[in-house]
């Protein structure tokens, strides 16, 4: 697992970019601020991690992630309550969903305590890129790259593991309408869906514009095996509510572990919504449509917390809900939202400031 010990060298940007970007009118993901967190990896173990200035990186044509895609990544949020505190929401999750992924991609872990001493460092470098005001956050992108150069195919022999962060507004995406896949696959047994691998998502593009081109936003993705079973969505795993229940199916080799699924179960089961964790066909989605006892569909995910989803589109045909006014959605978000912003007590301990 590298060298233990952890000496962080900063280098700050000679003139800070901060007062270029208007921060109420962010793209999501567009701009990113003064510095990143960089750390390689060679001769068998992590090197000494540095802070320095956002900026292009050089690699070789022939770095292997180029050609044989050895790249995970983590999303996860930094959050500022009214009195400028910064909190992080579960970090422990990622920084052990990071390795896992990378367990499962041949590339080698990255000590927890590392990058959750690096990730705060860079936070408090550029803490003013963290804005008040609930739905204003700094998005953080960890990632980790394969560079050995050489064609050949086999596991690179060095990485790096960078973090960069984003600010970012509340993301409404709107309403959104999914298509449920009858024929294309997201991932498939014993493969790496559960991972947070770049290659997970290269594949979803080309099922995904053809469901944009049929007038849906994102696709349902339905097992590899029979297309029977509802699974999840691009960036977000799904609740469906049918009469009071609410329903998530259980995580596998092909669905990603979500940090807010895991969050909606337990904050719904403190609010006394009955809920339950097992597969759900399509069969039974159609039925609870037909027969008016589906309530809602919402994914869930860290950039949006909660995506209410209107309506989907099944083998050519559309099927709309019709939501009561009482949203399970609005009222699990809202009490996520206060966790993370500090609004309200913290029963769970998911709350982690960064001092
Ligand atoms: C990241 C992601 C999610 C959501 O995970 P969170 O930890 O809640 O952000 C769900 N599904 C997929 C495929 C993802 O990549």
């Amino acid at each position: 697992m590298g060298n233990l010990e952890f000496n962080l060298t900063i280098e700050k940007i000679k003139e800070s970019r901060i007062n270029q970007v208007d921060f109420s009118n962010l793209a999501f993901g567009q701009t990113f601020s003064d510095h990143m967190f960089v750390c390689h990896y060679k001769n068998g173990s992590w090197q000494q991690p540095q802070i320095k200035p956002y900026a292009p990186i050089s690699l070789e044509p022939s770095a292997s992630v180029f050609h044989y895609g050895q790249a995970i990544f983590e999303g996860m949020k930094a959050y500022k309550d009214d009195n400028d505190n910064i909190f992080l929401f579960r970090p422990q999750e990622n920084y052990k969903r990071m390795n896992k992924s990378a367990v499962r991609l041949a590339i080698p872990e990255f000590p927890e305590n590392w990058f959750d001493e690096g990730l705060k460092a860079l936070l408090k470098v550029d803490r003013d890129w963290i804005k008040k005001g609930v739905g204003n956050s700094l998005y953080i992108r960890p990632f980790i790259i394969g560079t050995s150069t050489g064609i050949m195919a086999s596991p690179s022999k060095e990485y790096i593991f960078f973090i960069i962060t984003s600010p970012v507004q509340a993301y409404y995406g709107g309403d959104v309408k999914v298509k449920i896949a009858d024929y294309y696959s997201r991932a498939a047994n014993g493969g790496f869906g559960a991972a947070k691998a770049a290659g997970n998502y290269a594949g979803q593009f080309y099922p995904t514009q053809l469901a944009i081109q049929e007038g849906y936003q994102q696709v349902i993705w339905t097992d590899d095996t029979t297309h029977e079973f509802l699974e999840e969505a691009g960036m977000m795993n799904l609740f469906f509510r049918i009469d009071d229940t609410l329903i998530t199916c259980p995580t596998s080799d092909r669905i990603l572990d979500g940090v807010t699924r895991k969050s909606v179960l337990a904050i719904a089961e403190k609010l006394g919504i009955k809920t339950e964790v097992r597969p759900i066909k399509v069969q039974e989605l159609l039925l609870a449509t037909e027969n008016g006892s589906l309530q809602e569909i919402f994914g869930s995910g860290t950039a949006a917390v909660i995506s209410p989803i209107s309506g989907f589109g099944y083998k050519g045909k559309d099927y709309k809900i019709n939501r009561p006014t009482d949203l399970y959605a609005s009222k699990i978000k809202e009490t996520i939202l206060n966790i993370q912003y500090n609004k309200s007590e913290d029963p769970f301990g998911w709350r982690v400031e960064v001092i």
